[in-house]
């Protein structure tokens, strides 16, 4: 197919409106949204969004959820590694109780 727009790609329907800023958004969440990415069944590039955060793979057939705009987030990503055990949670640190009975006996 020839290439009908030169940079401002699927943007482009939006003709001169809502802004370069706001345009240039829309296209880059867009390229990433509207390509093929490769499936973590089956490793054919094959996912393609079906409904936000919904993607399904066409070679395969699997389904699942992930990003609104991507199969996978780095947020995502994060949680999964937490679930996995990869990373421990922040642990929360105890407060130093008897510093803070010190200042407040120095109050009084
Ligand atoms: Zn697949």
């Amino acid at each position: 197919m020839a290439k009908r727009t030169k940079k401002v790609g699927s943007a482009g329907r939006f003709q001169a409106r809502y802004g370069v800023r706001a345009r240039t958004r829309v296209r880059n969440v867009e390229i990433v949204q509207k390509a093929k990415h490769i499936c973590p069944s089956c490793g054919h590039q094959k996912i393609k969004r079906v409904s936000t955060s919904i993607w399904q793979c066409g070679k395969c057939g699997i389904k699942f959820a992930g990003g609104a705009y991507q199969p996978r987030t780095e947020s995502g990503q994060n949680v999964e590694k937490m679930l996995r055990g990869g990373i421990e949670k922040p642990e929360i640190t105890p407060e130093p109780q008897e510093e803070i009975k010190e200042e407040e006996g120095k109050k009084k």
